[in-house]
């Protein structure tokens, strides 16, 4: 499988800078989970070493040549560079980004941000001493060592917990070694789970008992799976099933909601 690693280049002067393969930076409203509706900057890294039944981000699967950067907050001009890319640049386009009174936050995603976590341990200092935003860390919830990595510098996780009957990827182990590192650090965490009409409900036993384990208190996010109008994609649950779904999960867990992804209902990108 080929998965981009961040590269490490070493300065004529003798320092040391790494490098990360970019899809895109731009701001947008966050579609999804506990920051849903808020107003964020978007790193997209490239590279991801899962590959769910439902994704709708297949071009970031691969480190890609390019990448495309807003120019203006929200306005989609972008501009095309080449990858890979310095910290320098990187921290210099989030800054163009960090317009006053704009941003909610700074979301880390992909792909799989943690295949970074060496160019993300020497980023997210940098970042955080340039702009005050807090760091929110999108992720597929399966590389708890990269996690350990860069967790002192984030504020907020979500964790994609993968139910195998949807997804057709299986981490539960290190799922349940992600959520103990979260738990135990001072950073805010949520899990989500993308959820179709074929939805095991021992997978959702599993998941609940997995969370209850670590702490109930952590919210849980059901999100209906977008359709993606393609043969034998997966497809929607009907009303009854996620009624019953919601009303079992609540069972052992706190804080059980119901979202779909938002931001494709007002056609953003
Ligand atoms: S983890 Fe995300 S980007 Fe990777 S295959 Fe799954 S849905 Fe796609």
């Amino acid at each position: 499988m080929n998965r981009p690693e961040s590269s490490l280049q070493t300065r004529p002067q003798g320092q040391t800078t790494q490098t990360v393969p970019l899809v895109e930076i731009f701001s947008a409203i966050q579609g999804e989970g506990l920051n849903v509706g808020t107003r964020q900057i978007f790193i997209r890294f490239g590279g991801c070493d899962l590959r769910c039944t439902f994704c709708d981000s297949a071009h970031t699967w691969h480190a890609q040549s390019t990448c495309r950067i807003e120019q203006t907050p929200g306005q989609r001009d972008f501009e095309v560079f080449p990858n890979p890319i310095e910290i320098s640049k990187l921290v210099a386009w989030v800054e163009r980004q960090n317009q006053p009174k704009l941003h909610d936050s700074i979301s880390l995603t992909g792909g799989e941000p943690l295949l970074h976590a060496d160019f993300l341990a020497e980023f997210l200092p940098v970042m955080r001493d340039r702009i005050s935003l807090p760091i929110y860390l999108e992720t597929g919830g399966h590389r708890p060592d990269e996690l350990a990595q860069i967790l002192p510098y984030l504020d907020l996780v979500g964790m994609d917990l993968k139910l195998p009957s949807v997804s057709g990827e299986a981490h539960w182990e290190a799922h349940q070694t992600f959520l103990e590192y979260c738990d135990r650090s001072e950073v805010e965490v949520f899990c989500k789970a993308i959820v179709s009409s074929a939805t095991d409900l021992g997978d959702l036993e599993r998941a609940a008992n997995l969370l209850a384990e670590v702490n109930p208190a952590i919210p849980l996010f059901l999100q209906p799976v977008t359709p993606l109008n393609a043969k034998g994609q997966p497809v929607p649950p009907t009303p009854d099933q996620i009624l019953y779904w919601q009303s079992q999960l609540k069972q052992q867990l706190h804080s059980v909601r119901v979202i779909p992804q938002t931001h494709k209902m007002i056609n953003q990108l």
